[in-house]
């Protein structure tokens, strides 16, 4: 068993840096699970705190049935693989993926045995007599996972393990890393500010802020039932539009557009509750005329993205409700005393419109 349990993790650096702010999570055995959240949240530490590369300032780590918080990185049984691979650059791709065989007093034989079968299995049996310098971005990633899996460790940790390779690479290492966590079956934490990179490889996603963790969660979980306005407006390729609503029988009121109350929400709310409405730009529809109920703004903004464009309207503050009196601050947050709130649309190829539209 090597499930991952935190407790009342904290890390506070020299200097006062809470990285790591009473922080529970539990990983399941066998889990790809990924760390995801903005620069500084404390992703990198928490995985440095499992390896026992960092000393926590306080609570626990578990590996299984061990409690680890005291032990050195070589008594945890894990392995971590960092982002620049960190391989010895004068040693070959066999003595590389040997190294951790070696310090383990591996004997001779069953280390030349270790090393040619994760070599296999990782494709780099033609590669051994060379040095990391002689090798693509994507062949020396390959060895750093060697490394990292000669020893069968109980749980591997990587550290933003795609963002060293070109975009093309990128989506093939993913594909290959997914099936190779799937087939070894170990306990894999990977951590990422790539959410496109999380929901496609992860079981499940922590949303980390400011040392905590907000939400949880499988991929569509987190995408389709965010639990609070900070994952809301961080997952999806396109942030999440929030306005300010009031429920008003079985639609909602935004300003004085009405839209449809989500199927999910009746019996969970109550007429005329004020609430924050969060709606992906993917599911609105634009249209040039201006239709009875919905909102209406002026286009300010239109990016190509490729088969779709993504449009960026300016909505008076009466059609989003942010003018409204007794607005509450349960994270209404952007749209609150706002003038004007910004909506996003996504629109198909042809049909965009033009800024001032
Ligand atoms: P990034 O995505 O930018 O790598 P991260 O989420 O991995 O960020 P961490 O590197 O864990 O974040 O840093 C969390 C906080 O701790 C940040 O405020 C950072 O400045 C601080 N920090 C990290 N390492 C140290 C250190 N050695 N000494 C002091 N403060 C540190």
């Amino acid at each position: 068993m090597s499930a991952i349990t935190m407790r009342e993790l904290t890390k506070v650096y020299p200097g006062g840096v809470r990285a790591l702010d009473a922080l529970d999570l539990e990983i399941a055995d066998g889990e790809f699970f990924a760390l995801l959240g903005p620069s500084g949240c404390g992703k990198t530490t928490l995985l440095r705190t499992i390896a026992g590369l960092e000393v926590a300032s306080g609570g626990s780590v578990r590996i299984g049935e061990r409690d680890v918080t005291g032990l050195p990185p070589g008594k945890r049984d894990v392995a971590m693989v960092f982002q620049d691979y960190a391989l010895f650059p004068h040693m070959t791709v066999r003595d590389n993926i040997a190294y951790p065989l070696r310090i383990k007093k591996v004997d001779r034989r069953s280390r030349g045995s270790k090393t040619a079968d994760t070599a296999e299995e990782l494709d780099l049996s033609g590669l051994l007599e060379r040095r990391p310098g002689q090798l693509s971005g994507g062949q020396q990633q390959r060895v750093a996972l060697a490394r990292a899996m000669a020893c069968h460790p109980q749980v591997f940790l990587l550290d933003e393990p795609l963002s060293n390779l070109d975009a093309r690479l990128r989506l093939e290492a993913r594909t290959f890393l997914k099936r190779l966590q799937r087939e070894l079956g170990v306990t894999t934490v990977f951590v990422t500010h790539d959410q496109a990179e999380a929901l496609a490889l992860a079981d499940r996603i922590a949303v980390m802020e400011g040392g905590r963790i907000r939400q949880v969660g499988t991929p569509t979980e987190v995408f389709r039932r965010p639990a609070n306005t900070f994952v809301a407006g961080f997952i999806g390729s396109t942030p999440m539009n929030l306005v300010d609503a009031r429920v008003h029988g079985d639609e909602l009121a935004v300003g004085r557009a009405r839209l449809p109350l989500p199927d999910d929400s009746h019996g969970r709310v109550t007429d005329g509750e004020r609430l924050v409405y969060g709606i992906r730009p993917e599911y609105l529809d634009y249209s040039p005329t201006v239709v009875p109920g919905a909102l209406t703004g002026e286009v300010v903004v239109v990016e190509n993205l490729g088969s779709v464009s993504l449009v960026s309207l300016d909505v008076p503050a009466d059609d989003t409700g942010a003018d409204d009196s007794g607005a509450d601050d349960s994270g209404a947050g952007d749209a609150a005393g706002a003038e004007r709130t910004s909506v996003q649309v996504v629109v198909p190829e042809g049909g965009e419109p033009e800024p001032g539209d």
